[in-house]
């Protein structure tokens, strides 16, 4: 297991030797101490990474589709080895884990390939006296932050377009799972390094101080750019640290999203989305669904059907194969779960399956569904991120749109409906970045993830996440 940072291609301790303990969230046992960085060590990244820019930048767009490349073959290659790390360190099924390698490793194939189509553009000027030519750069050194529930590949997704656009990087993963990004350092060190490559191009720094990194690093100003997965609350303090040097920001924050099944959906298509958008992960996904909004003629079968299929998790260790439901990342978030059910059930809600926070070790929580909740109950207002579907009805269209909009979030938003006006009146009119229709699983490597209003801006994977990392240039000529 690699537990020391990456100051480009140094594997280093911290400077002041300080570690930090990861737990197994399935046992609650002691796995490992970790590089805990703090100021001379992220000082001495940016250092690194900001020496390495301009030559980085002058790289061949075809080496650095091949340095992408070469990494995203080591990491298919060690497949298994990152999704036991992912299993051990978030708790996620082993089969989910290897999942994430399959999708996390897109990324870098994905950019790898977009890395030699970086498009310009040259045009004439309407007046004829001058042409001009729109050529993209990059931004520069870039600072990435990272949630837990994917430490794969909400990594990649950032890092990938950023070497492939020239910009080097800081990566700062979650302290909940480190060494998945740590185990990625060892494969991106080594190709850098055979690639003969300038030392900092990237670096990965461990911490338990994320405010002070965050803070140090934007008050300089040779920091470009942050790119972050997490909380609307820390992405909003990231926001207004850019502004003292205006450093360009991308933020993917939290969602609340709505799955809406209308009177005429396909059931069985129905059921699938919701365990799609519902299980994958634990519930700990940004996109899951969050309230299922169902047409009051379908919703008791929807109730039975959904809480049929939950009956069928098998709770457990993720890496004993017959796991089907791992245990949440930490106590905190097991509590804060078992607390919106609590509440829910407390204030009239009942639940057709689970809700009863199991007694020993690990985080688990059962995959539970609840009916009859209110409107104002706080398990419809904010992110969930566990197995519990909460299910509430609408009468009409309007009311399910309505419903759907009624939140401060826009990230992801789910309909069924058999019915193509329908489908299209829900596509047009669901306040979200993304929108599946009669799908319940929507992230793809060459679509653009990203949300509206408080669940961020800016995208990531498609042909568009690559413009997160350049500026344009416009060269005007006679
Ligand atoms: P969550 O509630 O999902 O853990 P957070 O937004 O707290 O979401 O965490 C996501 C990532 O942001 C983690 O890597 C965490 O360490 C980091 N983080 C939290 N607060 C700050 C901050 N003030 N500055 C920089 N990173 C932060």
């Amino acid at each position: 297991m690699i537990t020391n940072l990456w100051l480009g291609t140094s594997n280093v301790p911290a400077s002041d030797g300080a570690t930090f303990p990861v737990y197994d969230p399935a046992t609650e046992e002691h796995l490992v101490d970790v590089a805990d960085a703090s100021s001379a060590d992220w000082s001495k990244a940016l250092d690194l990474a900001s020496a390495a820019q301009s030559e980085w930048a002058q790289w061949s767009p075809q080496s650095r589709s091949d340095i992408l490349r070469e990494i995203y073959d080591e990491v298919m290659a060690r497949k298994d080895e990152f999704a036991e790390l992912m299993t051990r360190e978030m708790g996620k099924p082993f089969a989910q884990a290897q999942g994430e390698v399959d999708y996390g490793a897109g990324y870098l194939r994905w950019f790898a390939e977009e890395a030699v189509r970086l498009p310009g553009r040259f045009a004439q000027s309407p007046a004829g006296n001058g042409t001009m030519t729109i050529q993209p750069e990059p931004v520069g050194p870039v600072l990435a932050i990272t949630p837990w529930n994917f430490p794969l590949a909400m990594a990649t997704r950032k890092i990938a377009p950023a070497l492939a656009a020239g910009c080097t990087v800081i990566v700062k993963p979650a302290e909940l799972t480190p060494l998945t990004m740590l185990l990625l350092g060892e494969v991106i060190s080594g190709v850098l390094t055979r690639h003969g490559a300038p030392d900092g191009v990237v670096s990965i720094v461990t911490t338990t101080k994320a405010k002070d990194l965050s803070k140090e690093l934007q008050a300089d100003k040779r920091l470009r750019k942050v790119t972050f997965t997490g909380s609307t609350r820390t992405g909003k303090i990231l926001v207004e640290q850019s502004a003292q040097h205006l450093q360009r920001t991308s933020m993917e924050l939290g969602g609340n999203a709505p799955f809406i099944v209308c009177e005429d959906a396909d059931m069985d298509l129905a059921i699938e989305g919701a365990i799609a958008a519902k299980m994958r992960n634990n519930g700990e996904v940004c996109v899951a669904a969050n309230r299922f909004l169902v047409h009051s003629s379908r919703a008791q079968e929807f109730t039975d059907r959904l809480t049929q299929r939950f009956q069928g998790y098998v709770t457990g260790h993720g890496m004993e194969a017959t796991t089907t439901l791992g245990p949440l990342v930490s106590a905190q978030q097991r509590d804060k779960v078992a607390q919106l059910v609590d509440a829910a059930l407390a204030h009239g809600a009942t639940a057709a399956i689970g809700g009863i926070r199991p007694e020993g070790r690990g985080y688990f929580y059962p995959a539970t569904v609840i009916t009859g909740v209110g409107s104002d109950e706080d398990i419809l207002h904010e992110e969930i991120f566990g197995p519990v579907a909460v299910i509430t009805t609408f009468e009409d269209l309007d009311e399910a749109i309505a419903k759907a909009n009624d939140t401060d979030f826009g990230l992801a938003a789910y309909a069924f409906t058999e019915n193509v006006h329908t489908a299209q009146r829900l596509a047009n009119e669901l306040e979200a970045g993304m929108v599946g229709i009669n799908r319940g699983a929507l992230s793809d490597v060459a679509a653009p993830f990203g949300g509206v209003k408080q669940s961020g801006f800016g995208r990531e994977g498609g042909t568009e996440g690559i413009e997160e990392y350049v500026n344009l240039k416009y060269v005007a000529r006679p």
